[in-house]
């Protein structure tokens, strides 16, 4: 879920993390039109409907047990990997 800017309150599937740049892709949210250059002939100028990428502070998980946006926090799972669960109820995010 969105929680600031002008997608605030909106939400969708996370399609993509770019953990190096630390945003997300969100699934309908932040579309920008991108203007496409005929290139060719190959492939015809327009306009193309794009998700934008999102800092990640802007963006909340939505905790499917608890119904609304939550924090994260992590929870080390047996040594090496760590898990993001939900602040609340500890339901995990990663399946
Ligand atoms: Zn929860």
């Amino acid at each position: 879920m969105v929680t600031t800017g002008k997608e605030k309150g909106k939400s969708g599937r996370i399609l993509k993390v770019l953990p190096e740049k630390e945003k997300v892709i969100v699934e309908k949210i932040n579309l920008i039109k991108r203007h496409m250059r005929p290139h060719g002939q190959q492939r015809r100028g327009g306009i193309v409907e794009k998700e934008a990428p999102f800092h990640i502070s802007n963006v909340m998980l939505l905790c499917e047990k608890c119904n609304k946006p939550v924090r994260i926090r992590h929870r080390a799972m047996g040594g090496r990997k760590k898990a993001r669960v939900c602040y609340k109820c500890g339901e995990s995010f990663d399946k």
